[in-house]
């Protein structure tokens, strides 16, 4: 069960087209962050626990 925080677009770090990304609120606690790819036919999703300091985060 998930909860949307944020929709938008961003760029496939493949072939750098526009796509659309969908954040959401996992339920227990993290965000899931799934971004869809259609001429790649590609999913990405990456899942994180909420944390107050991520460094990779934090860096990025
Ligand atoms: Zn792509």
């Amino acid at each position: 069960m998930t909860s949307t925080i944020e929709v938008g677009t961003t760029h496939c770090p493949s072939c750098a087209a526009p796509l659309n990304f969908t954040l959401d609120a996992v339920e227990g606690g993290g965000l899931r962050y799934d971004v869809t790819c259609a001429p790649c036919q590609q999913v990405y999703f990456h899942v994180s626990t909420e944390a107050p300091q991520l460094p990779a985060a934090a860096a990025a």
